[in-house]
């Protein structure tokens, strides 16, 4: 197992890699430092630590998945078999922590058959399934048509909130997919939009912050980013 740490002010979060399958993983989760400082504070410390592996629990080799401490007690422990975390260190690293955990496989984190850079959004989707378990990303009588611009498998307005702030944090300028775009709505109009019904979230109350976009993430094919992917939750 290799560890490895990215920083924002006095909040680290943690990745724990299992797998050897990812050649550059360090440098792929250490160029993810830039975007875990866009996250306000608030919201970064509700994050799980993540672990890197071959396998989720449930043997899915593709995506990524959150578990809270309950669940994670139920789901991942006693699976070293399949995704090669260790009891004591799940114990250690996230249950004696109070937290619980974010699961990325490697196919995910090495982008396999996605666009370059997709793994950005894979992370920070999970994570924000953090803020929103403990904060709370929808507005109180939100529904997936307010939130029309994402996509998920199943229509799921907490899916699609997740996804929405996945984005906010990754590339805020682009808040909506292009391939979800409501008939008639430009990006432009449906990202404030968005972004407005994010902010009446109870997750958002108090904050004023917002990432803009930055110089060094764009040369990411952005068109990749209709590329779909599971997340597990249980
Ligand atoms: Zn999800």
């Amino acid at each position: 197992m290799r560890h490895y740490e990215i920083r924002a002010g006095s909040d680290t979060l943690h990745f724990y890699v299992y797998t050897t399958r990812v050649a550059d993983a360090e440098s792929r989760i250490r160029a993810l430092e830039a975007l875990f400082q866009r996250m306000p504070p608030a919201h970064r410390r509700t994050a799980y630590p993540v672990f890197v592996v071959d396998a989720l629990p449930g043997g899915r080799r593709t995506g990524g998945g959150n578990w809270s401490r309950t669940q994670a007690r139920t789901q991942w422990l006693g699976r070293q078999r399949v995704t090669g975390v260790p009891d004591a260190d799940l114990e250690r690293y996230a249950l004696s922590h109070n937290g619980g955990v974010i699961g990325i496989t490697a196919a995910a984190l090495a982008d396999e058959g996605r666009a370059r850079g997709i793994h950005q959004l894979s992370v920070f989707h999970e994570i924000g399934h953090c803020v929103d378990h403990h904060l709370g990303l929808v507005p109180p009588g939100a529904t997936v048509v307010d939130l029309r611009g994402q996509r998920y498998r199943t229509p799921n307005v907490r899916e699609y909130a997740v996804e929405a702030y996945s984005r906010w944090i990754v590339r805020p300028s682009r808040l909506c997919r292009d391939d979800a775009l409501p008939p008639g709505e430009t990006q432009d109009r449906c990202t404030q939009r968005t972004l407005a019904l994010l902010r009446r979230s109870p997750a958002f109350a108090g904050i004023h912050a917002a990432p803009t976009d930055p110089a060094p993430i764009p040369s990411t094919p952005w068109a990749g980013l209709a590329a779909d992917w599971d997340c597990t939750r249980p």
